[in-house]
């Protein structure tokens, strides 16, 4: 496909619609997504994020766009409650240096991304890569009389910005400003210097300790938090460009915070459609550390959590995520990791079906059987799936009944005669298309005794080690090597990376 040929739907948080996409350069794509802040590991909730967007990304570029997928790294500048810089605090604790920290985290997080088979995105620009096109962009907010500065830190006026852009505040998140005050919760120190308790922080002046700051006009200091996604959209993807994603819960005050910079400082908003996956629930409740209500990535696959029974591969809990709508809340319950399990491995397995089957080879008159029409209606059907918003727990349902026909030649319930070579074709081809391209799936299943399954097995077990090494997660480490040995295993860990034999 060269030119973008099916219309594709997408719900829009700003309309709270489905719109038909219609990007600005007919062709091309800008994407941006909200990159995690690499403080702490990366949760599962932004695994689910990442991996929902790079479906998009895949079935954008499938469909013929070429898209520019620009996800961020958030290495400084990220506000806590106390007003202390979450790198920093991060980095005190551990006494290390900040972008020491920043460096392991976002290692530890590509090598996630990798684990899931996302593809990178095309641009991964980094905040503090970026400090001179923040400082600009605080220049272009006070020029255009959105900004006041207090002791050497920069405020946007949010109520001067609402005053003469009446609705816009507040419309991304569909509350309105007088709302959302009452839950703006803001450090102290710079509440007293803020005219107004809805203006947020573009600069902040530096107290002592703080170990990550940059000269500016202003102060030596730090940007505010929303302020990097503003400057690195724009300078990557264009003061307007076409989708703007990232999870549900960076709608307020992260992005209605970024269009009011973006409209603040140029006058035109950065994105034409907002787009928002969904949270992650485990046992039906809210993910949260402090109520040890949480499972990471890694305890999931490994298994050691008292919320599973067993551990789940990672293109497990992949599928399990695509079984979902991206804008439905999932809940993670062991019964529901269990039915993944079997999905994923039948749908791998109907695919190995699939590709086997030889095409009838008997006299063929070219014409279209009831069942021709049914597989292609199915076909159609996934793909419609998709076109709606990206609708991948439809897609995998249409292919589950397609692949039912499969089942049924491989095993005589239908005759070869009933499926045309070409529809037979078509069907091999586009379940390849969605299990590996679209879907971004791997096959785990394969040949079990077959030594490059094993290589990538151990490949895959090792990755996940290297991982929590690299996160000073001893515990996960150890209990990979020594689960590894039990079965015969040695793993070695030397300069050239870690090997492994059999006893
Ligand atoms: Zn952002």
């Amino acid at each position: 496909m060269n030119t973008p040929d099916r219309t594709i739907k997408l719900y829009n948080t700003l309309s709270g619609k489905k719109e038909v996409f219609q990007p600005i350069t007919p062709g091309h794509v800008g994407m941006y997504v909200c990159g995690p802040t690499v403080y702490n590991d990366v949760h599962l909730g932004n695994c689910r994020t990442y991996v929902s967007f790079d479906v998009i990304f895949r079935y954008l570029t499938l469909n013929g766009y070429q898209v520019r997928y620009v996800r961020n790294i958030t290495d400084v500048g990220h506000l806590n409650d106390d007003g202390e810089d979450r790198m920093a605090k991060g980095a005190r604790v551990a006494q290390l240096e900040p972008m020491e920290v920043a460096q392991r985290y976002t290692v530890g997080f590509h090598d996630m991304m990798r684990i899931f088979n996302t593809l990178p995105p095309s641009i991964e620009p980094h905040a503090t890569g970026h400090i001179p096109e923040q400082i600009d962009l605080v220049h272009d907010i006070l020029r255009r009389g959105y900004g006041y500065e207090r002791n050497g830190s920069v405020y946007f006026n949010v109520r001067k910005f609402d005053r003469e852009n009446p609705g816009q505040y507040g419309k991304l998140s569909g509350r309105v400003l007088d709302e959302l005050l009452a839950e703006t919760r803001d450090n102290l120190k710079s509440q007293d210097e803020k005219d107004d308790p809805a203006d947020f922080a573009i600069w902040m002046k530096a107290r002592p300790g703080d170990i990550m700051v940059w000269k500016s006009p202003w102060s030596v200091g730090f940007p505010g938090w929303h302020l990097e996604c503003s400057a690195m959209s724009t300078k990557y993807l264009g003061q307007t460009f076409d989708i703007h994603g990232g999870g549900n819960d960076l709608k307020f005050p992260h992005h209605e915070n970024e269009v009011a910079q973006n409209l603040g400082a140029c006058g035109c908003a950065p994105a034409n459609y907002w787009t928002h996956a969904n949270m992650l629930l485990l046992n039906g409740r809210k993910m949260s550390k402090s109520e040890g209500n949480t499972i990471t990535p890694v305890q999931l696959f490994t298994g050691d959590s008292p919320f599973v029974s067993k551990g789940y591969s990672p293109m497990v809990v992949k599928f399990f995520m695509l079984m979902a709508h991206y804008r439905s809340t999932l809940d993670i319950t062991d019964e529901a990791l269990q039915a993944a399990e079997k999905g994923y491995r039948k749908l791998m397995e109907t695919n190995r079906t699939l590709q086997q089957i030889a095409p009838r080879t008997d006299d063929y008159d070219g014409s279209e059987s009831d069942t021709d029409r049914a597989i292609l209606a199915l076909v159609e059907q996934a793909y419609a799936g998709m076109d709606d918003d990206f609708n991948t727990a439809i897609a995998i349902a249409s292919l589950n009944e397609a692949g039912s026909y499969a089942h049924k030649l491989a095993n005589n319930q239908l005759a070869a005669a009933e499926v045309s070579p070409w529809v037979l074709e078509r069907l091999k081809t586009v379940f390849n298309a969605f299990v590996f391209d679209i879907f971004g799936l791997q096959d785990e299943t394969a040949n079990s005794g077959d030594t490059g399954t094993v290589e990538g097995l151990m490949q895959l077990i090792l990755d996940i080690r290297a991982t929590a090494r690299t996160q000073k997660d001893w515990a996960t480490s150890d209990k990979i090597r020594d689960g590894l040995a039990a079965v015969g295993i040695s793993v070695k860990d030397g300069k050239e990376g870690t090997s492994w034999s059999k006893v």
